[in-house]
C-alpha cells in the first residue's frame, strides 16, 4: 500500500506569506514605490487632484507654464514645472520677470499664490491632494513563476 506518485503531478508549491501592508507597491502616477499603509492624501504629486486642477484652471497657470517653457527653459529644454517655485538657478529671475509681465495681461495669475497656500494647507490637513495609486500590473502579484513545458 504505497503512495502512488503521478509523475505529471507536481507537489503543491508552498504558499508564500503575504505581508500586504509591508510590501512596497509601485505607483502608476509617479512610478515610485510606496507602502500601502503610508499613503495619505497629498502623498503623490502626480496623482489627479481635483482641487489642484481647479486652481490651475481658475488662475490660468497653464498659460504661465507655457511662457516659462518658451522663455526660461534651459539648453536641454528643461523648465520649472512649478512656475512660482524659487530655485537657485539662473532661470528663476528670468521666470519671475516673465510671470510679472504676464500677470499684467492675465490678472487671474495673482490668485495663484493665495490659492496655492490654501491648497498646501489642505494637503497638510489631509483634506485634499492625490494619493498613490497601484500600478495595474502589480495588482496581481501572482505572476506565473514556474512554467510547465510540455514536450
Ligand atoms: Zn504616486
Amino acid at each position: 500500500m504505497g503512495i502512488e506518485m503521478n509523475p505529471s503531478q507536481q507537489p503543491p508549491l508552498p504558499l508564500k506569506p503575504r505581508h500586504k501592508s509591508k510590501s512596497q507597491i509601485r505607483c502608476r502616477h509617479c512610478n515610485e514605490l510606496y507602502f500601502d499603509d503610508n499613503n495619505p492624501r497629498g502623498a503623490c504629486e502626480y496623482a489627479p487632484d481635483i482641487v489642484r486642477s481647479c486652481i490651475n484652471k481658475i488662475t490660468c497657470i497653464g498659460c504661465a507654464q507655457c511662457i516659462c517653457y518658451h522663455c526660461a527653459a534651459d539648453a536641454e529644454g528643461d523648465f520649472a514645472q512649478h512656475p512660482c517655485d524659487c530655485t537657485d538657478d539662473e532661470n528663476c529671475t528670468k521666470r519671475w520677470c516673465c510671470l510679472t509681465f504676464l500677470s499684467i495681461f492675465v490678472p487671474c495669475l495673482w490668485l495663484y499664490p493665495p490659492l496655492k497656500i490654501c491648497h498646501w494647507c489642505g494637503v497638510k490637513c489631509g483634506a485634499c491632494g492625490g494619493r498613490h495609486t497601484i500600478l495595474e500590473a502589480w495588482v496581481n502579484n501572482d505572476f506565473p513563476r514556474y512554467f510547465s513545458v510540455e514536450m
